[in-house]
């Protein structure tokens, strides 16, 4: 049952790219299915002097790129929209946008309801949040939630600071760290999967897994991001968030918790059981990579890319074992990798069960496959055949429904920020453990010169990624 939405939106960063491909679409999308109707309002901040009219014309224009609805339509969802330009550090602007917050709030009967969304560069996060608080825009009597998109700070130290500065100005309870992969279906649907396929679950530890496999695999190279991309790398691009989101779902105890409260201590007891690293363990367990041109030459090689160094020892490829100190896992490899210009595009889960799981009735080195971008309406595979052709029947979707419904992550995303459900969301405690673990691998990194570039556009990555696994006596399955 769609039940319609009171909110008033305020976008930091409302001309930039993430509002306008991801955010306005979104929105569009809630409109349509009517849990945004009447009573919402949306104000777009960011610096250029935009007229309201001009901004409604450029959410119409991005519509039009991922929509074919009649224009009238588009328009009508645009009238809901304000533009305010604003400086992040001026206090005189806030003033301006708690007047027209307030406005709007009871133009719209938004009953006082605030979503504020960072979509602006993470060095403005603290700053917005500070005056959001300081200036008095929080209503009394509706919510007032933050949003936060993802860099959350680029090591523990930052991070710690950057939750400091929040935190000051917003309790936990209403911020919202977008991992966007916690709004991908497949990612959601994991918990359902586990606790209504009970043999499924039961296999589901180091007695019968032989090893978990995460793997995210781009085609495309950095694109136009190269800047971006020097201060980043795919360890904290992809690893320290991402990875390690989907990691937590398929390894925390308990899927069958209701409960956000619940639901993410299992995540951050796991995270907390991280097995450190020590500098050796990072040369052994990890591997880092950087795309070369591509074998006809036609690719550029990543340090060829517009805004990269010449000599840049940014990785483009990780590959890492692992391991957590549980007693549900002890012993269990997680290999995880992610990658850019590798031949396809691929997100993946694999399980790989071991022999004795044929006690429990499923054949002996099963690899049960998750898909986490569903291809041809496939979702699970059991070695390789999707899972309804498979002989084996341990394993299925809870409810064939699921495969339809075509939930769209960020708007999965903002549905539940309104609804006040934060389990699809990273907490702090989990980001503080993960920082802690991806640190330890990028500084010894940062003290060694990396052999780079040391894999062609096209492949599967450096050869010492294939080592990793053969060493433990095991393969990649997606290969
Ligand atoms: P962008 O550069 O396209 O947009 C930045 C916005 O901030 C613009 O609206 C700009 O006018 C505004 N801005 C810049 N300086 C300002 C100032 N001093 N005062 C007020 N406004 C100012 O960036 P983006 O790609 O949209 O990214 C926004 C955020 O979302 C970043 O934190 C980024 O890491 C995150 N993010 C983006 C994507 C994506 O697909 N673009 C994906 C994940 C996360």
């Amino acid at each position: 049952m769609v039940k319609e939405k009171s909110a008033n939106f305020i976008i930091f960063g409302g001309s930039g790219d993430l509002a306008h491909r991801k955010l306005y679409p979104s929105l569009f999308r809630l409109y349509k299915a009517g849990y945004l109707k009447d009573h919402f309002a949306v104000i777009g901040t960011a610096r250029r002097p935009w007229s309201d009219d001009y901004f409604r014309e450029t959410i119409v224009a991005s519509l039009k790129e991922y929509f074919t609805d009649d224009e009238k339509i588009m328009s009508e969802f645009a009238k809901h929209f304000f533009y305010q330009s604003h400086d992040v550090n001026d206090s005189a602007h806030y003033i301006a946008l708690k007047n027209l917050a307030a406005k709007l709030n009871d133009q719209f009967e938004a009953e006082n309801n605030r979503v504020y969304y960072m979509a602006i560069a993470p060095k403005f996060f603290g700053v917005v949040a500070e005056h959001i608080n300081s200036e008095g825009l929080k209503t009394k009597d509706g919510y007032n939630r933050l949003v936060i998109e993802k860099p959350f700070g680029r090591d523990l130290d930052s991070a710690c600071e950057l939750n400091g500065n929040i935190a000051k100005a917003f309790p936990e309870d209403d911020i919202y760290r977008i991992d966007h992969y916690l709004g991908k279906e497949m990612i959601q649907d994991i918990p359902n999967i586990r606790a209504n396929n009970p043999k499924f679950e039961e296999a589901l530890n180091n007695k019968y897994v032989s090893n978990i496999q995460v793997t995210l695999a781009e085609s495309l190279g950095v694109e136009d991001r190269g800047g971006y991309y020097e201060t980043s790398g795919v360890l904290r691009d992809m690893i320290q968030n991402h990875i390690m989101q989907i990691v937590g779902a398929i390894a925390s105890d308990d899927p069958a918790a209701k409960r956000a409260k619940d639901i993410h201590k299992n995540k951050t007891d796991l995270f907390a059981s991280l097995k450190n690293l020590t500098p050796e363990q990072v040369d052994t367990n990890f591997v880092r990579g950087q795309y070369d041109i591509d074998e006809s030459g036609t690719e550029k090689a990543y340090r060829q890319e517009d805004n990269v160094a010449e000599d840049s020892e940014i990785e483009t490829y990780t590959a890492g074992k692992i391991e957590f100190d549980t007693e549900r896992w002890d012993g269990v490899p997680f290999y995880v990798r992610s990658g850019k210009r590798m031949p396809n595009k691929a997100s993946r889960i694999d399980i790989v069960f071991n022999d004795k799981v044929a006690e429990l009735g499923i054949n002996a080195n099963t690899v049960v496959t998750l898909l986490i971008e569903r291809t041809n309406n496939q979702s699970i595979l059991i070695n390789g055949v999707n899972y309804a052709e498979s002989a084996q029947d341990f394993i299925k979707f809870p409810e064939e429904a699921e495969f339809t419904t075509g939930r769209e992550a960020y708007a999965s995303l903002i549905i539940d920020i309104l609804s006040g459900n934060r389990v699809h969301f990273t907490l702090w405690d989990e980001l503080r453990s993960t920082w802690k673990y991806i640190d330890s691998i990028r500084e010894r990194w940062d003290s060694q010169k990396a052999d780079f570039p040391n894999y062609m556009s096209g492949t599967m990555g450096p050869d010492a990624s294939e080592m990793l696994l053969e060493r433990d006596g095991n393969s990649w399955i997606w290969d």
